[in-house]
């Protein structure tokens, strides 16, 4: 394309004196005058008029980008903290995301371009058109099985375009859908389709990854044990010669055989749930977050649209399964509610080799591209020579998302993978935020390593202290969200009021949005730069993982009296699970007992979530109360300055464990 991102760090250096103090924060990059031209928003101002209004901006939104069967009777209310957009509105999803493009030139374009892993394998592509008709009859399948209005389906399936199809179909009858990453285990699934109380599982019988075929199947049959499922969709993906329990299980392309083409979509409310999609918090158990229509479409349209600047003749592909919100924002809703063509793989990035992702970008001319910032840094230890091999030249715009992206891979992937004409969009957001809230946009920039950016217009963000105070530039604290929250925010925990106000709405009152996350205000502007978690949340290769999960995992194990778990940090996936074992009395340390132990985790949660290290130690750091210091592990996994273990109960075991993990204080090295 030839789109040039010119470098003019005067800008910003003039602007914040500080950062001259800082050599390397001279990488600060600007979109050239061509990006500017094509972008959708490319005129600063956007900022201050949103923020004038947001109500009315996000009123305007809606209104220019999506189709309502009735328009709302208001737009924003309140009711601490709780809150409602769009209100009286009816709108639904699938309609937004195909029916309408049928109506117009995209009825035969590209909606979906399917890349299986098997490399001998063609590739599958669905029009608008083939959507349309594979939506309405799947939808008709699942009224056929009892799904109603209001209730929930679960998914398990692999990155296929079942995935979406599923989906939407759900979203057309109303019922709201629950995707489970297909990595997580039985024990996993059982326990979000007992919570969610769904009627109906959709699954396939394997997928292909790393050139071999997972029963996912087995995996979904264990799963549904004990839960209300009374039926299970297969569909056959890899082949594979699995088991049928007659009355309960149903081939997918049997089913969609005798169903009928057209299904009338249900006209929702626009705070009517369209999702829930389980995530880590603190504690051992997932909670169900709840996405509601109106205000999550809003988003999901207007953040594709504007930060990753998709136009027709674009080709999107964001690599992030579908089990994570990731995945349901921008490889499902948002691209197909704009009329787009994106891509969606099957396998894993390296296979059959480290140039699976550049090959595919290259075959199919991707234009924009969004992934993460672990695959980043495999990719970067794999060595540049992989994407050279291929002509990389399409790509426009990139996209990074669900970790701190260090400078040393921001500007690996700028260079190799954008040719230094691509700005990065690092799109700061949570699975409860439902779409992007911080990053720069395309046509405005600035594109900084390790800053995401701005809040998106019509959004409002505040870095606090731990009074509440606003802090000024240069200053870091608690990352929070302002009224009128963003259209797109959770509506609530299912079935868990208490939890969504603890911990959303008590740290700094019910008006205002605790993101968990610790920030730094960049500049005047107002840029942020992120910090990672202040909760124990960790997030293992992007994906998101409490460290309350992985204990209550470890001590099913009956040799295990007493576990802490903590993140350590790690080359590629940024951070991983380390664990801190006390056995109970007459059993002996030994590496089969620890694999034994280990492998707990991997049934009751999945393989992403496996300890990378097990100690046994004979106690753990204790407050006078008895509470485990898990601050103290943190900073021994991390080389960090132990600080003052005076108040401990048992102070002394710190040295011990300093020595179990090779403690070296990062700097003295
Ligand atoms: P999830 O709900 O799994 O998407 O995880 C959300 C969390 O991921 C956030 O609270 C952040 O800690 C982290 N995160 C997501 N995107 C970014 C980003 N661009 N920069 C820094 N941290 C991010």
């Amino acid at each position: 394309m030839g789109i040039i991102v010119e470098q003019k760090s005067e800008k910003v250096t003039a602007s914040v004196k500080w950062v001259l103090e800082d050599p390397k924060q001279k990488e600060v990059w600007w979109p050239s005058e061509e990006l500017k031209k094509m972008a959708w928003v490319s005129d600063e101002s956007i900022y201050e008029q949103a923020d004038k209004d947001p109500t009315a901006f996000w009123a305007n939104r809606a209104r220019e980008g999506l189709h309502w069967f009735k328009e709302w009777d208001r737009t924003y209310e309140r009711n601490p903290p709780y809150f409602k957009w769009f209100v009286g509105g009816r709108i639904n999803a699938s309609y937004n995301a195909v029916d309408r493009h049928i109506k117009t030139g995209r009825r035969y374009k590209a909606a979906i371009i399917w890349e299986p892993e098997p490399i001998d394998e063609p590739a599958r592509v669905l029009t608008y058109y083939d959507l349309y008709r594979e939506v309405d009859k799947f939808a008709n399948v699942l009224k056929s099985l009892g799904v109603k209005r209001g209730d929930r389906v679960g998914i398990y399936l692999p990155m296929m375009p079942e995935v979406q199809i599923a989906m939407l179909a759900c979203a057309r009858i109303g019922a709201a859908h629950s995707v489970v990453f297909s990595a997580f285990s039985a024990d996993s699934l059982r326990s979000r389709l007992k919570d969610a109380e769904a009627k109906v599982l959709i699954t396939a019988d394997g997928y292909y990854r790393r050139g071999k075929v997972l029963n996912l199947k087995a995996e979904a049959d264990k799963g549904v044990e004990g839960t209300p499922v009374k039926d299970v969709v297969v569909v056959r993906r890899a082949g594979l010669d699995v088991d049928i329990v007659e009355g309960r299980d149903h081939w997918w392309h049997e089913l969609m055989e005798d169903a009928d083409a057209h299904c009338e979509p249900e006209a929702m409310d626009s705070e009517d749930i369209l999702f829930i999609l389980y995530t880590s918090g603190t504690t051992g158990k997932p909670k169900g977050v709840v996405h509601t229509t109106g205000g999550y479409l809003t988003q999901a349209y207007w953040t594709s649209k504007w930060d990753f600047d998709i136009h027709d003749d674009d080709l999107f592909w964001c690599t992030a399964d579908i089990g994570w919100i990731t995945g349901h924002t921008y490889s499902c809703y948002g691209p197909l509610l704009l009329g787009a063509t994106m891509l969606i793989y099957e396998g894993a990035p390296d296979y059959p080799e480290p140039d699976r992702w550049w090959d595919i970008v290259e075959k199919y001319g991707v234009t924009i591209f969004y992934t993460a910032p672990t695959a980043i840094r495999m990719f970067v230890k794999c060595g540049e020579e992989w994407p050279r091999k291929h002509d990389l030249s399409s790509l426009r715009i990139l996209g990074t998302v669900g970790e701190p992206i260090d400078r040393e891979a921001w500007l690996w992937y700028f260079h190799n993978i954008g040719g230094g004409r691509c700005p990065i969009i690092d799109t700061w957001w949570q699975t409860e935020t439902g779409g992007t809230l911080i990053n720069s946009l395309p046509g405005i920039g600035p594109f900084i390593p390790t800053v995401a950016g701005r809040s998106f217009p019509g959004m409002r963000h505040a870095v606090l202290d731990e009074n509440g105070n606003k802090v000024g530039v240069g200053g870091s604290g608690s990352l929070v969200q302002l009224s009128p929250f963003a259209p797109g925010m959770l509506r609530g925990i299912y079935k868990d009021p208490e939890r969504y106000k603890e911990l959303y709405f008590s740290r700094y009152g019910e008006e205002i949005y605790y993101t968990h996350d610790g920030a730094r205000v960049w500049d005047e502007m107002h840029n942020i730069r992120l910090g990672g978690r202040e909760d124990d949340v960790m997030k293992v290769a992007g994906h998101r993982l409490a460290t309350a999960e992985v204990e209550t995992a470890l001590t099913e194990h009956e040799a295990v009296a007493e576990v802490a778990v903590v993140p350590a940090p790690h080359e590629i996936k940024g951070e991983v699970p380390v664990a801190f074992v006390i056995l109970r009395k007459g059993r002996q340390p030994s590496e089969e007992l620890a694999k034994e132990i280990i492998a707990r985790v991997t049934k009751a949660i999945g393989p992403t979530a496996k300890p990378e290290n097990l100690f046994f130690v004979p106690d753990l750091p204790k407050t006078r109360s008895g509470k485990i210091m898990r601050r103290i592990l943190k900073s021994l996994m991390k080389g960090e300055p132990i600080g003052d273990v005076t108040t401990l109960m048992n102070p002394e075991i710190v040295e011990e464990l300093k020595a179990k993990v090779g403690y070296v204080e990062a700097g003295l090295t």
